[in-house]
C-alpha cells in the first residue's frame, strides 16, 4: 500500500462514510404488548402436561421440557401444574386519556396522523418497563395513569417543534425507547393533571453514517439493537453493546439508563462506547457540539449528566459511538466447578489476571439446576453419553450435584487473542479444580438469559411471581453480598409465613479490576396470597436493604427509575440532592420533562 492509499488519507468524510440502508422493515407487529418478546415465541403446557419451547427463532425453540415442572415443583416446595393456572385479564382497564385541545391542535401540524395515537392499548403499553409490578399490574390488575398520546417523531426537527409545543401548552413529555426497563421508568407520575405524550423514538430509528477509517458511527437514538448489530455487521462492524434485552431496547434507552452489555470487558460499558450524542433540552434545543472525539478536557463533562438521565433531561435523538470490527472468532466455552465459592475464586483471579474474555459469568448451584431443567431429555446415544458423563462427573470426580456451579465464557477477537485468553482462563480454572465442559453448554447458558424473560411472563400465569435485580460490589463484599441477600429473603419469607420456599438464585455476571456485578433472581409461589405483586416488592426492598448495608451499590446497569428512588437518601449526601434538585430547576423550570425519575421532587 502506497502512503496515500493509507486509510489516513481518506480525509473526504463524505466520500468515505457509508451510509445504510434503512433498517429491516418495523418488526413492532411481530412483538406483543400483554408479555416479552416476539408473537411467536414463549412456553406453553402441551397435551401431556410438560412446558413447551415455542417457536422456530431460539436454539431451544420445540424443545419439550418434561422435567421442568418436577423440577419447579421440588424448588418451590409447591404444588405448580400446567393445569393450575391463573388466567390474566389483560388489558386491564386503561383511564381516559387528558386532552390539551390547543396542544393537540399543534401537534397535529407536527405529525402526520399515522404518527400519533391515543390508541388506549398503545397509550398503556408505552406507559410501562417490564418490572414484576408492571407485568403483574397489566395481567391482573391496572395501571392508574398512562401516557395521553403517543407520536413517533423521525426526524429531529419534529422532535424540537414538540418539545416547543409542550412548553407553550404546559404539557409533559416522556421519551420512550423500547419499554424494556426494570425499574419503573415508565411509570407516569399518578398525581400529574398535564397532558402527558410518550414520544416513541423509534420512529429515529436510523444508521445515518458509518466511518470505516475512525471506526465510529452515527446511530439514531431509537434504533433497536437487534437492528444495530444486524446492519453494522454487513459493513463488517460491530458496536459490541449486548444487554440481554438487545432484541427490543434501543440506543437512547441504553444512554438514559446507563447500561452496561454482557460483552463489556471487551468493548466497555456504554459510556465508554458512545462518544457524544444530541440532547434536545427543556428549551428545544441541542445541549452541546455533536463531534465524537475521542476524549475531551473542556470543563465539566455535561453528557455524565445525560447518562442514566432516565427521561429527566431531555431526548437523546442520536449518537456517535465507537465500532470495532466484527471478531473473526468467536468461540463460547463452559467450566464447572465444585461450589460457588471456589467459582468466585476464580473469577477474581482472572479478572486480576486482566485478559478476561468478552463474556464469563459465573451462575450459582440453583441457576446451574434451573439450566439442567430448561434442556430437553437427551435420546439414544446421546442420553448414554449424557448418564456417563453425569457419573464421571458426581461419582469419579466428587462433584455435588447440590453444589456444583458453572461459568459459560464467550471469547471473541483474533484467533492469536482468544487462544490466548484461552489459554489463561483454562489455566486459572485448573488450579481451581475447574472442569472444561464445552462450548455447546457454554453457547446454551449464554443464550438462556434471552429466555429469561419469557419464563418469567410464562409462570405468572402458573401462580409464580419472579423479577431480577443486580447490585455492583468490590471483590471483598462479593461473597457476603450473595449469602446475606439469600438469607435475608428467606428470612422475610419465613417471618411473613409465605408458602413452600423462595427462589433465590444468583450469578456473578461482569467483572472489573476491582469488583463484580452480582445479578439476582428471585421467584415465590403465590397463590394464597392476597397481594403477591406487593409482597414481592415489600421482599425486593429488603433484599436492596441488605445489599446496601453489606457494601453493594444500589444499581450496576438497571438504574434507579422509581423502584429504587426511595433508597437515594442513602447514597446521596444532603449537598448531592440539592445539586441535582437545582440541577433539574435550572434546566427544566416547567418539568416538561416530568417522567419523575429519582427526581428530589418525586422523593419529597
Ligand atoms: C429481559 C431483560 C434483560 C435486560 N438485560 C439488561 C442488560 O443486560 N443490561 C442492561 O443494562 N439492562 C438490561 N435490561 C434493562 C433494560 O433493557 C435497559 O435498561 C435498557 O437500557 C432500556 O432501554 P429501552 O430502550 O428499552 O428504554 P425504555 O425502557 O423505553 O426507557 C428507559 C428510560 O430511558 C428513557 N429514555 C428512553 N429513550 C430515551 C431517549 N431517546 N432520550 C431520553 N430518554 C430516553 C425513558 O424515558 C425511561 O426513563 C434488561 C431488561 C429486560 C426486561
Amino acid at each position: 500500500m502506497s502512503a496515500a492509499q493509507h486509510p489516513l488519507y481518506a480525509r473526504d468524510a463524505a466520500a468515505r462514510r457509508i451510509i445504510p440502508g434503512p433498517p429491516p422493515a418495523s418488526t413492532v407487529e411481530d412483538e406483543r404488548l400483554d408479555v416479552w418478546g416476539f408473537k411467536d415465541s414463549g412456553f406453553q403446557v402441551n397435551d401431556e402436561g410438560n412446558v413447551e419451547v415455542l417457536g422456530k427463532r431460539y436454539a431451544a425453540g420445540g424443545d419439550i421440557l418434561t422435567e421442568l415442572l418436577p423440577w419447579v415443583r421440588g424448588v418451590f416446595d409447591s404444588p405448580v401444574t400446567g393445569e393450575d393456572q391463573n388466567p390474566p385479564h389483560y388489558p386491564p382497564a386503561i383511564p381516559d386519556a387528558v386532552v390539551n385541545a390547543a396542544f393537540t391542535a399543534a401537534v397535529g401540524n407536527i405529525f402526520a396522523a399515522e404518527k400519533r395515537s391515543d390508541d388506549p392499548e398503545l397509550r398503556l403499553r408505552h406507559g410501562h418497563g417490564h418490572t414484576q409490578e408492571e407485568m403483574y399490574a397489566i395481567k391482573y390488575g391496572r395501571i392508574p395513569r398512562v401516557p395521553d398520546l403517543v407520536v413517533w417523531p423521525t426526524d429531529e426537527a419534529q422532535v424540537i417543534a414538540l418539545v416547543k409545543a409542550a412548553q407553550e401548552h404546559n404539557v409533559c413529555l416522556i421519551p420512550y425507547g423500547g419499554g424494556t426497563n426494570v425499574t419503573n421508568a415508565l411509570i407516569c407520575p399518578e398525581n400529574e393533571t398535564r397532558m402527558i405524550v410518550s414520544i416513541d423514538m423509534q420512529g429515529m430509528n436510523k444508521i445515518l453514517w458509518i466511518d470505516p477509517v475512525d471506526h465510529t458511527a452515527c446511530i439514531e437514538a431509537g434504533a433497536i439493537g437487534r437492528n444495530i448489530t444486524s446492519q453494522l455487521a454487513e459493513h463488517g462492524f460491530m458496536m459490541g453493546h449486548e444487554p440481554d434485552s438487545v432484541e427490543f431496547s434501543t440506543l437512547g434507552g441504553w444512554i438514559a439508563t446507563h447500561a452496561s452489555g454482557m460483552k463489556k470487558n471487551r468493548y466497555g460499558n456504554i459510556e465508554q462506547i458512545v462518544q457524544d450524542f444530541r440532547l434536545i433540552t427543556a428549551e428545544g434545543s441541542v445541549l452541546e457540539r455533536f463531534d465524537g472525539n475521542p476524549r475531551e478536557s473542556t470543563g465539566a463533562d455535561p453528557r455524565r449528566w445525560v447518562f442514566g438521565s432516565e427521561g429527566n433531561a431531555g431526548i437523546i435523538t442520536s449518537a456517535i459511538v465507537k465500532l470495532f470490527p466484527l471478531p473473526a472468532v468467536q468461540r463460547y466455552g463452559s467450566v464447572l466447578f465444585k461450589d460457588f465459592e471456589i467459582g468466585t475464586q476464580f473469577m477474581y483471579d482472572l479478572a486480576r489476571a486482566g485478559n478476561p474474555p468478552a463474556s464469563v459469568r459465573l451462575v450459582d448451584n440453583l441457576q446451574f439446576q434451573l439450566s439442567m431443567a430448561l434442556k430437553p431429555p437427551k435420546q439414544g446415544m446421546a442420553k448414554l453419553k449424557s448418564s456417563a458423563e453425569k457419573l464421571l462427573v458426581t461419582k469419579l470426580l466428587g462433584y455435588d450435584p447440590n453444589k456444583m456451579v458453572a461459568c459459560t465464557l464467550v471469547f471473541e477477537g483474533t484467533e492469536e487473542e482468544v487462544s490466548i485468553q484461552e489459554k489463561l482462563l483454562y489455566g486459572i480454572a485448573k488450579r481451581h479444580g475447574g472442569m472444561k465442559a464445552g462450548g455447546e453448554n457454554g453457547e446454551r447458558g449464554y443464550q438462556l438469559t434471552f429466555a429469561i424473560a419469557y419464563i418469567r411472563d410464562f409462570i405468572m400465569n402458573h401462580w409464580l411471581i419472579a423479577e431480577s435485580f443486580e447490585t455492583s460490589v468490590p471483590w471483598s463484599g462479593v461473597l457476603p453480598v450473595c449469602e446475606r441477600v439469600k438469607q435475608r429473603i428467606q428470612d422475610e419469607y419465613t417471618a411473613r409465613g409465605l408458602p413452600g420456599k423462595p427462589f433465590i438464585t444468583c450469578r456473578v455476571t461482569q467483572v472489573y479490576d476491582t469488583g463484580a456485578c452480582i445479578y439476582f433472581y428471585f421467584a415465590f409461589y403465590y397463590k394464597g396470597i392476597d397481594n403477591p405483586s406487593e409482597v414481592f416488592s415489600e421482599l425486593e426492598h429488603a433484599a436492596r436493604d441488605e445489599i446496601l448495608k453489606a457494601g453493594g451499590s444500589l444499581s450496576h446497569h438497571h438504574g434507579i427509575g422509581k423502584i429504587r428512588t426511595p433508597f437515594l437518601r442513602r447514597i446521596q449526601s444532603v449537598s448531592l440532592i440539592n445539586w441535582n434538585r437545582g440541577f433539574k430547576k435550572a434546566i427544566d423550570p416547567g418539568n416538561i420533562f416530568g417522567v419523575g425519575n429519582h427526581a428530589p421532587e418525586s422523593r419529597e
